[in-house]
């Protein structure tokens, strides 16, 4: 199963594609994880992409494509996987479908998470994320039950340096304009569905379930 969530920033793909995950069995590929920890550990890649990814610009297509190219080669990739912020354009999504026919491979699914601008707003600025496990809180909708530690592993607590407001409008910008397009791209292909991603995580889920078969 090859699935792909959309969606804006703060729109919950993250934490969606990590239960899509571990119910399905398949690995989460996160771009912007994949991101950030080549900014963290000084790569050539991560020396090019750290200032874009401050001011909330998109990374250049072909970046993220080799990238990408590269991490669906390994092993575990093999009967499928979850894709959390990839494609992110239309030439992105145009190229994962190359790469796929090349292998005689398809997209199965495509789920947008729909949530609206003043709410990502509010999610994205409060957020805080945990250095050691990525774990996602929020200083009021989702505190830690103590300040600046993370519940599971007891890692530090970190605000990403693309979650202040004028990054995050930044970010809301770029997914309008080279983003949102991709709604129709796969609208065309007859794969789009569309979830309402506001309420609970775990109702978010089932309507994510309940989509793809
Ligand atoms: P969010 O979905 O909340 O914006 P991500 O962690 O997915 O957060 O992405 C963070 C940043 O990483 C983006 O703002 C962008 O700079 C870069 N990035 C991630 N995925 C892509 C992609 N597919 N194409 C270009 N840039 C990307
Ligand atoms: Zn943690």
């Amino acid at each position: 199963m090859r699935l792909i969530l959309l969606g804006p920033p703060g729109s919950g793909k993250g934490t969606q594609s990590v239960l899509l995950r571990d119910k399905f069995n398949i690995p989460q590929i996160s771009t912007g994880d994949l991101l950030r920890s080549a900014v963290s550990a000084q790569t050539a890649l991560g020396a090019k992409v750290g200032e874009y990814m401050d001011k909330g610009h998109l990374v250049p297509d072909e970046l993220v494509i080799d990238m990408i190219k590269e991490r669906l080669q390994d092993e575990d990739c093999n009967n499928g996987y979850v894709l959390d912020g990839f494609p992110r354009t239309v030439l992105q999504a145009e190229k994962l479908d190359e790469m796929l026919a090349s292998v005689g491979e398809k997209v199965d699914e495509v789920v947008d998470l729909e949530v609206n601008p003043e709410e990502i707003l509010i999610r994205l600025t409060g957020r805080r994320t945990c250095r050691d496990c990525n774990a996602m809180f929020h200083l009021t909708l989702k505190p830690p039950k103590q300040s600046g530690i993370c519940d599971p592993c007891g890692g530090e607590l970190y605000q990403r340096a693309d979650d202040n407001e004028q990054t995050v409008m930044s970010r809301l910008e770029e997914y309008e304009n080279k983003t949102a397009p991709l709604k129709e791209f796969y609208r065309k292909q007859g794969k789009l569905k569309s979830a309402k991603g506001s309420g609970s995580m775990d109702d978010i889920f089932d309507r994510i379930c309940s989509l793809v078969s």
